[in-house]
């Protein structure tokens, strides 16, 4: 019988998974692993909400893997040795995985395959994360874009692959040890007081048909309102691959069909934040440096702050901005904020604190469930104004305006904010008056925003002026 390994990872879905699919179809025999890695603790892009939702998700799939007649087999460390060992004691011919999105998972992949090839194995990486990856998506010459709008219009005309099959039966396998599914524990985390999202395929999919039924086609005035559930909250179950983006796909083109035409511009504003999503997969696959450095070299160099006073106030929604605090203590209490609020707080941190937009994405990477790399920086990055856009520093957004368009009411900044629940809202979006606190638990802001806009326009502009000059 010939014997094959699928190695999980970012994929953790038994329907329209492509590397699994394909060693189906080529192997009597597929032994499902996953691989826990072994830092521990030690990782500064990762924290404890999503390594919880990720054992969730191990869970389920290992349930899900049960019922069809097999396992999940778990085996820890360094990825090569563990695959490797594992060919060794099964005689697999062959190793099926999906390529990763970053360049970490891609170095791994290219260390499996010399190492698996003096031996004989074959070596099967797929395209399953991404509709168009790499350099699907190039301009008329052949160059990867620069700017998301022409990528978009290019991205769109692509064609676009459909869903494959949901494996139901696999063949079991016979003794093999296998470690327990993970906890926290093995990473030396402590479990945290998060609201958790339900984890897994079912709960995956359960959201995008929600969502698809309810919210798709009135996206477009809903999306920016974060006191609404207004998008899809699917960016956790994308990043792990409990949804295939083919099968999200299919499903919003069934939503849009027959759609009015204000229906049918939500769900082409819908599917260009899909869109996002890959360009910065491709932004990362062509320019890895934007994990150091800037994505415009002009603004390499600037003199960001690195002042952790003001860093612990920010991300303990302690700023005095209601808008700002919301939504760091939406982040530290679910793993998850609105998009507008990411926004917003992020763009406080670089021109009103002037802080290494860094340390920001790093913040974001240990709280977020859905922390995905590429759309990380690239959201970082476009705050900071270093990113992809052509003319973006002097673009600042007023926290205090952005606070009175998108939660007027006040109904966002209540729910995370309990401390101000009782005041009248038109007061959480203006500074109050000097020396004068909101209430005696909420502090006064930490800055002033007009002068601190100032400073930022000033510095962004004698930093270009200098590297113009340097050049
Ligand atoms: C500073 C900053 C950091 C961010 N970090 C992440 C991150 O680590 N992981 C992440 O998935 N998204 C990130 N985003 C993008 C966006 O905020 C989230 O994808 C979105 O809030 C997830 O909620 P949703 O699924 O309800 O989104 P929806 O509005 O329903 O959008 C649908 C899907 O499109 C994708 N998407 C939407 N907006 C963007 C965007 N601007 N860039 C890339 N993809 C997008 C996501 O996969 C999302 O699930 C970041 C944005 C900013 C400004």
């Amino acid at each position: 019988m010939s014997h094959a390994i699928h190695w999980f990872r970012r994929d953790l879905r038994l329907s329209d998974n492509t590397a699994l699919n394909a060693a189906l179809a080529a192997h009597e025999q597929v032994i499902p692993v996953y691989i826990t890695s072994l830092w521990k603790n030690g990782h500064q892009w990762t924290g404890a909400p999503r390594q919880q939702f990720l054992v969730e998700c191990l869970r389920s799939l290992h349930e899900a893997l049960l019922k069809a007649g097999s396992r999940l087999l778990i085996r820890e460390g360094d990825a090569v040795s563990a695959l490797v060992k594992l060919v060794q004691q099964t005689g697999a011919k062959a190793v099926y995985t999906n390529r990763d999105p970053d360049p970490f998972g891609q170095a791994i992949e290219a260390q499996l395959k010399a190492a698996l090839e003096p031996l004989g194995v074959a070596f099967f990486c797929f395209k399953d994360h991404a509709l168009h990856e790499r350099n699907e998506v190039l301009t008329g010459s052949g160059s990867a874009f620069r700017v998301f709008t022409p990528y978009s219009r290019a991205w769109a005309k692509l064609p676009k692959q459909q869903p494959g099959p949901t494996v139901t039966q696999l063949r079991a396998f016979g003794p093999l040890e296998s470690l327990p599914l993970p906890t926290l524990a093995h990473w030396n985390l402590q479990a945290e007081n998060v609201e958790l999202p339900e984890a897994g395929e079912a709960a995956a999919r359960n959201r995008l048909s929600k969502f698809v039924e309810n919210g798709f086609l009135k996206y477009a005035q809903t999306r920016d309102i974060p006191s609404e559930e207004g998008t899809s909250r699917i960016s956790q179950d994308l990043r792990f691959g409990l949804l295939s983006i083919r099968e999200v796909f299919a499903a919003l083109e069934v939503g849009a069909s027959g759609a009015k035409a204000d229906e049918a511009r939500s769900a082409q504003v819908y599917i260009n934040e899909l869109c996002w999503r890959e360009f910065y997969f491709q932004v990362l696959w062509n320019k890895p440096e934007v994990l150091d450095l800037e994505y415009s070299p002009a603004y390499r160099g600037m003199p960001w702050s690195h002042d952790t006073a003001a860093f612990d106030l920010w991300s303990a929604g302690q700023t005095g901005f209601p808008i700002v605090d919301a939504g760091m203590r939406q982040l530290f209490q679910t793993g998850f904020m609105h998009n507008r609020v990411r926004m917003i707080v992020a763009m406080f941190l670089t021109k009103d604190l002037h802080l290494d937009w860094r340390m920001g994405e790093r913040w974001f990477m240990q709280r977020l469930l859905d922390g995905e790399i590429a759309s990380n920086n690239g959201g970082w990055q476009w705050s900071a104004g270093t990113g992809t856009d052509a003319a973006p520093y002097f673009r600042i957004q007023n926290p205090w305006t952005q606070s009175l368009r998108f939660d007027a009411v006040g109904t966002y900044i209540k729910r995370w904010i309990p401390e101000l629940a009782h005041l009248p809202s038109a007061l959480l979006h203006k500074p109050p008056t000097p020396g004068l606190r909101l209430t005696d638990n909420y502090p006064l802001p930490m800055v002033d925003h007009a002068r601190e806009r100032d400073i930022a326009l000033f510095t962004y502009k004698r930093h270009l002026s200098s590297s113009q000059t340097a050049e």
